[in-house]
């Protein structure tokens, strides 16, 4: 079995503890790797590294464009080694191998925007109102950053957050998801060839409370950009709120994906589907509510269940396969369970609704593409974040009711609007309480759009111009003349 090391400053190493524990592929079932298992020593040593290099020696000398250089080096390197990412990936996440090939083509996109504005954070003269005083500010990293992410797209989570710090000079400690850590650990291999000073970026694998919370209470730390789910976030931020930290929370939805009688209906079923299957429906902007207005509900179900029934589950690496496992065990409990809870409150399974266990299924944790209809907003089913291949069909009348119930939910990540009409999309994605709003598409993301959440749904953001900001600090320089 495949066996990995902990990336402190530059050098694969055991943990301090000299443990392991064995992560699985979802689609066997089996045990492919061993992961260190990090403790609070590691997270000191990875810490110490990362807070040298960000005050002393080559990483603090560089100038900015030489920063992002580097940056783009490290995108090339991506691309290059891409096959070998993703398939990492693939065997310890369970996505398919053809969603794997697509991020790895886009992640290196980050490397080269970011690594194009590392030399254009630009401070600004000010008009004072004090005679004889000349001042300006500078922009600064803000310090070491504990990124920690998790399990359902390691790599492409890990990007959003590591481009825009390190274009804006910070260093870097990440604790990935114990569920998948192998991909992050194959990544932090290209940061010596690029050419990276030890110590800029470090990994230290685990578990929450061994590795998680150490690096979130380390003095050096500065800052803390988190993406995972909405109870974890709290228990950082109320730590890192006492600590005085900085944060950036990525956290969960309960994403709504309104389609109107005027929409073209082909295309929302598409976006329907799209919104909730892509893998296996575990991303943070699942579709996981489609409001439907009434007077189309149930010819656009028929239209939907004709192209959901088609969904292939299957073999990640087999490119026919168009729905993957569930990446964990506990997970695919957890949305058996909402299956369950479904039925109980009322719903009506139209579609699935149940374990997938055909010979195509392997040992995998498969979930059948699930659609209930019959759902009404005050469902648990409706309200919580489920996580897995399970659409809920909610019926509304008017513009009005959409936005009540697509705003009557703690969460506010993503929305849709399905519409022909442009007055109605203004108006809706002006009242859509979410980070991003798509009209006549879903899950378009770009390292060019800020994304985050209102609501539940998080604090700060990534991607775009807004995402660098996250990870600087603003100084005032005053000069008596
Ligand atoms: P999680 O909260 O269980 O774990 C996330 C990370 O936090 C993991 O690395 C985990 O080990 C670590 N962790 C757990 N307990 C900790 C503790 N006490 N201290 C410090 N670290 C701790 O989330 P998950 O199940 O891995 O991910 C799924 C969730 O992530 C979903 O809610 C999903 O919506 C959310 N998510 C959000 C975004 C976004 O951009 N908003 C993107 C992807 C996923």
């Amino acid at each position: 079995m495949k066996r990995y090391q902990l990336c402190i400053a530059g050098q694969a190493r055991d943990s301090r503890a000299g443990a392991w524990f064995e992560t699985q592929n979802p689609f066997t079932g089996e045990s492919w790797a061993e992961i260190p298992r990090g403790n609070a020593q590691d997270v000191d040593m990875a810490v110490q590294a990362a807070h040298q290099a960000l005050t002393s020696g080559p990483w603090a000398d560089l100038t900015h464009t030489q920063r992002g250089a580097l940056l783009r080096k490290l995108g090339d390197l991506i691309a290059r080694d891409a096959a070998r990412l993703a398939a990492t990936e693939v065997r310890d996440n369970g996505k398919l191998l053809a969603e794997m090939q697509g991020q790895l083509n886009y992640i290196p996109q980050w490397f080269y925007y970011y690594g194009g504005l590392a030399d254009k954070v630009q401070g600004s003269t000010l008009p004072l109102d004090k005679k004889g005083y000349f001042a300006f500010t500078r922009h600064e990293p803000v310090g070491v950053v504990a990124a920690i992410t998790p399990w359902n797209s390691p790599l492409l989570l890990l990007a959003w957050k590591i481009a825009p710090a390190l274009a804006a000079g910070c260093t870097i400690v990440v604790k990935p998801s114990e569920f998948t850590s192998a991909s992050t650990l194959e990544f932090a291999q290209l940061f010596e060839e690029a050419g990276f000073p030890p110590g800029v970026f470090n990994v230290v694998t685990g578990f929450g409370a061994e590795v998680g919370m150490p690096l979130v209470e380390h003095p050096l730390v500065a800052k803390i950009s988190f993406t995972g789910s909405d109870a974890t976030g709290r228990l950082i931020n109320e730590k890192a709120a006492r600590l005085l930290k900085h944060t950036t929370m990525e956290l969960g939805g309960k994403s709504p994906n309104v389609v109107f009688e005027d929409a073209d209906l082909e295309q929302a079923v598409f976006g329907a589907i799209s919104g909730v299957f892509a893998a296996t429906g575990q991303t943070c902007i699942a579709g996981s509510r489609l409001l439907v207005q009434d007077s189309i509900h149930d010819a656009f179900v028929e239209k939907l269940l004709a192209v959901a029934r088609c969904a292939r589950m299957g073999d990640p690496m087999h490119p026919d396969t168009q729905v993957g496992p569930v990446t964990t065990p506990a997970q695919y409990q957890k949305v058996l369970e909402y299956i369950d809870i479904a039925r109980a409150e009322g719903a009506t399974a139209v579609l699935g609704g149940g374990k997938g266990t055909g010979a195509e299924c392997g040992n995998g944790w498969f979930v059948q593409p699930t659609i209930f209809t019959g759902v009404t907003n005050g469902m648990r089913i409706a309200q919580e974040e489920v996580f897995g291949p399970v659409l809920s069909v909610i019926r509304f009348q008017d513009e009005e009711d959409a936005l009540r119930i697509a705003n009557g939910v703690r969460f506010g990540l993503a929305a849709a609007v399905w519409t022909k009409d442009i007055g109605r999309a203004i108006r809706m994605s002006e009242k859509l309480q979410a980070g991003t709003v798509w009209v006549n598409t879903y899950r378009a993301v770009s390292f060019m759009a800020p994304f985050g959440g209102y609501k539940d749904s998080g604090i700060g953001r990534e991607n775009g111009m807004d995402a660098i900001r996250e990870y600087l600090q603003t100084k005032a320089v005053w000069i008596n003349s």
